[in-house]
């Protein structure tokens, strides 16, 4: 794997008749074969990673870079996901199986309906609030990704009557308003999870045009038009709701973004928000398909 017999049989002659320079150099041609055959080995690896369902690649792997940066910074912790909507197939999305967000592979990736019936389930277990996704999927065409958190910031502001707003400019989409849903007004004395498509409609209603939904006693969910935005979303919804906090505990009127400086900074945000993107990538390293 390393290097060939021929390629270890060269060495072998160079260490025997050749000076210690030519040695060394021997030592570095040996050093640039092994790096040339690791890059290959490399490749082949990530040619390996794409899942068999024939999903697009590229999308899976935003759904687990996601899953692991959202658990890498403690958005998400045993719980939560990441979904996209299917390109192909708008009436369906991609979400990994029932699984902790980082542990998630390509290979967990799997497709669901928009009532929330897995397509080919395969036995695997399948995470109970799906029909959060299936839900805002259905009623909003133009959202194609969602993100679940039970963001500790973010719990405050769900069981407090304080809105959660704009602290500075990388939480820009709050201006635009993050509505709390409260599952005991529509129907009663829970378990608090999103089990049926009924409580994924109300949860949907709630979220409206927004890209920010708040679960009382819960968590929240947020939306994009890639699994880039929503994660971004995700993430600074539990900074901004962190912050807020903090700048409320030091007293006094808060002078938040505006309306409109949120939506001019939004769209700042949104096209320079590969570059945060790579560098979260590289905090994560997915694991190759099984
Ligand atoms: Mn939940």
């Amino acid at each position: 794997m390393i290097a060939t017999p021929a390629t270890v049989s060269a060495i072998g002659l160079g260490r025997q008749m050749i000076s210690p320079m030519c040695r060394r150099l021997a030592r570095f041609g040996a050093v640039a074969i092994f790096a040339l055959v690791c890059g290959l080995a490399q490749t082949h690896a990530q040619t390996q990673a794409t899942p068999a369902s024939g999903f697009d690649p590229g999308l899976v792997e935003d759904i687990v870079v996601g899953s692991r940066v959202l658990a890498d910074f403690g958005v998400v912790d045993g719980f939560g996901h990441v979904s996209a909507r299917n390109p192909t197939n708008p009436n369906h999305f991609l979400m990994s199986r029932s699984l902790a967000p980082a542990l998630v592979t390509a290979d967990d990736i799997m497709e669901f309906d928009l009532d929330g019936n897995a397509v080919d389930a395969k036995g695997r277990p399948l995470f109970l609030e799906r029909f959060i996704h299936s839900e805002i999927y259905k009623a909003r065409p133009d959202v194609m990704a969602v993100v679940h958190t039970h963001s500790l910031g973010v719990i405050p502001f769900t069981v407090s009557q304080v809105p959660l707003r704009p602290m500075y400019h990388n939480a820009a989409f709050l201006a635009a308003g993050a509505p709390v849903w409260d599952i005991r007004k529509g129907f009663g004395e829970t378990d608090m999870l999103v089990r049926d498509a009924a409580r994924g409609k109300s949860l949907a209603e709630m979220l409206g045009d927004k890209s920010v939904v708040l679960m009382r006693g819960h968590g929240d969910v947020t939306v994009g038009p890639s699994v880039r935005i929503a994660v971004f979303r995700a993430y600074y919804t539990d900074i901004d709701a962190k912050l807020q906090s903090q700048a409320i505990a030091l007293g006094g009127d808060i002078n938040y973004l505006t309306a409109e400086e949120g939506a001019k900074a939004d769209t700042v945000n949104l096209a320079v928000l590969d570059r945060i993107w790579n560098l979260w990538k590289m905090r994560v390293v997915p694991t190759p398909g099984k």
